[in-house]
């Protein structure tokens, strides 16, 4: 299932406001963008498929090494990106919302720096 992700908006780099969808200004968020949870991780995902600094935000995760938690709408686990993740325990007979992860494309310069699990 893929699902449609809302056009980004724009960056303008002459705001002091900071561009980053994640950046609510009190931290609220951050638990989304490192939680096991698999509803968390979809939502982290989402609002990173908003962003306007998304490639930027990929590209520095990549630089730095990120290990854990969701970055530029990709999640990394153990350093590796991971597209599909199952919930714990048993797997329902009929999936149920949130079963699978949104899958944000990875930009085409950026594939071949990513190792995916
Ligand atoms: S792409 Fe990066 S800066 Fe933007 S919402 Fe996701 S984690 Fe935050």
């Amino acid at each position: 299932m893929s699902i449609e992700t809302p056009p980004r908006p724009t960056y303008d780099p002459t705001s002091p406001i900071s561009p980053a969808a994640c950046a609510d200004g009190a931290g609220q968020l951050t638990g989304l963008f490192f939680s096991d949870d698999l509803d968390d991780i979809g939502k982290a995902k989402r609002i990173c498929a908003t962003c306007p600094v998304m490639v930027s935000c990929l590209e520095t995760a990549i630089a730095d090494g990120e290990q854990w938690g969701v970055w530029g709408g990709q999640l990394f686990v153990s350093g590796k990106v991971v597209l599909t993740k199952r919930r714990r325990g048993r797997p329902p007979k009929e999936a149920r919302p949130g079963d699978q992860l949104p899958l944000i494309p990875v930009p085409e310069h950026l594939v071949d720096q990513l190792t995916f699990a």
